[in-house]
């Protein structure tokens, strides 16, 4: 027999080049195979190519505007700040959502998130929340997304700009009245106004500040700062330019300082249904818009004092089964929150137990059955709730950011990293 050829098609090892243990009988060249079309590719949906995601309640969004709009006056303008992609809940549709409910500016931290917008088809006026680089003067102009400005060399460039085009450039007077983030400093407003204002090419269409404590409890400081932002008003009025749109509450000053909302308000976190502040707990009535899901994609019993995850610092008590699912810190779910937080599956809080990974996390489930807990049988597949309500069971953005050590705001932003959004209504 030739050693080329036996009868399972297995041809041995001998007289091959290294490497090459391919098999004889038919010879297939894998990279010509195209096995699926881009259109079938494309039909496999988001929730199938990966077990965990956000759902976003629009109608949440929608209804977080409206409870705003009811601690204003009528005329009082809301502008939904939805930077860095909406809180992470997703800019475009939190910005029709708050439409919807109302809202009738937008404000983004970015030129690329305003730009964005306008390519989404949104016509309303768009706020850049800080000044951006002179280099995006062209970007603002374009798109009519109106800078916050505080810097003489922007000012005038942007004007000159505007005008070697025809243009004049709409802005808005940031005015730092305490928190020193950006600004013109209160008692310096007038003395920049007149080095800029006289420009053909520049039209002062607003003015602003930002508050550093309106979420505390002491209000002392927040007070210190409204009383600066009145003075630097009252100068540009008595020199007699108008400041356009004045506006100054974030979401905690919206709902806890009515003196704040001028001629408009900016909501952002409570918008996301988010309290900014302890203060308007039972004061607001919120809806959390996001929830988070995940579905098991391993579950099994884990032998008495076997561990589980890196360290194994969890060890099995027995009678647990552990269930995985596909979310780990690269998701947004924090690595600090390891064995702090429950999940709720079947209804029923789950310890989340070791260390929770890049991708993955774990959690426990009792198998003693009691009279207080129906017994459950996590299966793979199952949907479990990281962030939501299920039943009485609920799991909350806030107490995550509690255990955390952190805000609400930087726990919603983590969730966007990677996880895909689906709008539920
Ligand atoms: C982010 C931001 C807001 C929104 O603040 P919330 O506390 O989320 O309501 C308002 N104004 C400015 C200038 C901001 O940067």
């Amino acid at each position: 027999m030739d050693s080329n050829e036996t009868l399972n098609g297995f041809t041995g090892f001998s007289g091959r080049s290294s490497g090459d243990f391919g098999y004889a009988r038919e010879e297939r060249d894998a990279t010509a195979v195209v096995p699926f079309g881009e259109d079938e590719l494309e039909e496999i949906g988001v929730l199938d190519r990966r077990w965990a995601w956000c759902e976003i309640s629009s109608l949440a969004i929608r209804h977080n505007v409206l409870e705003a709009r009811r601690f204003t006056k009528p005329g009082c303008q809301l502008m939904a700040v939805v930077k860095s992609d909406g809180y992470g809940h997703g800019a475009v549709q939190c910005a029709k959502a708050a439409i919807n409910g109302g809202a009738t500016w937008l404000g983004v931290a970015t030129v690329d998130e305003g730009v964005a917008l306008r390519k989404a088809g949104f016509e309303e006026p768009i706020l850049i929340l800080s000044e951006p680089p002179v280099a995006t003067i062209p970007l603002l102009l374009t798109y009519r997304i109106v800078p916050a400005i505080f810097n003489v060399e922007f000012a005038l460039a942007y004007g000159e700009t505007a005008d070697q085009h025809g243009m004049v450039g709409p802005y808005h007077l940031a005015v730092n009245t305490g928190m020193n983030r950006i600004g013109v400093r209160a008692e310096e407003v007038m003395e920049f106004l007149s080095r800029v204002n006289f420009h053909r090419g520049l039209d002062l269409t607003g003015t602003f500040t930002h508050f550093a404590t309106a979420d505390a409890r002491d209000s002392i400081e927040f007070e210190l700062q409204l009383r600066r932002f009145n003075e630097a008003l009252q100068a540009i009025r008595t020199a007699g330019i108008d400041p356009g749109i004045v506006h100054a509450a974030n979401s905690a000053a919206i709902f806890r300082y009515p003196e704040a909302h001028f001629d408009m308000v900016r909501l952002g976190i409570a918008m996301y249904g988010c309290h900014p502040c302890e203060q308007t707990n039972g004061v607001a009535n919120l809806k959390p818009a996001m929830s988070v899901k995940a579905r098991i994609t391993d579950a099994k019993t884990v032998p008495m004092s076997e561990g589980v995850s890196y360290g194994l610092h969890y060890r099995s008590p027995g009678s647990v089964r552990i269930c995985t699912i596909p979310i780990g810190y690269a998701d947004g779910l924090r690595r600090n929150l390891s064995g702090k937080i429950n999940v709720i599956a079947g209804g029923q809080y789950c310890r989340q137990v070791g260390n929770i990974c890049m991708d993955q996390c774990m959690f426990e489930v009792d198998m003693r059955s009691s009279a207080a807990r129906l017994r459950l049988d996590p299966q793979v597949g199952d949907v479990v709730t990281v962030i939501g309500e299920e039943g009485d069971a609920v799991c909350t953005l806030a107490e995550m950011a509690y255990l955390s050590g952190t805000i609400d705001y930087e726990i919603a932003v983590g969730f966007a990293l990677r996880m895909p959004r689906v709008y539920v209504d």
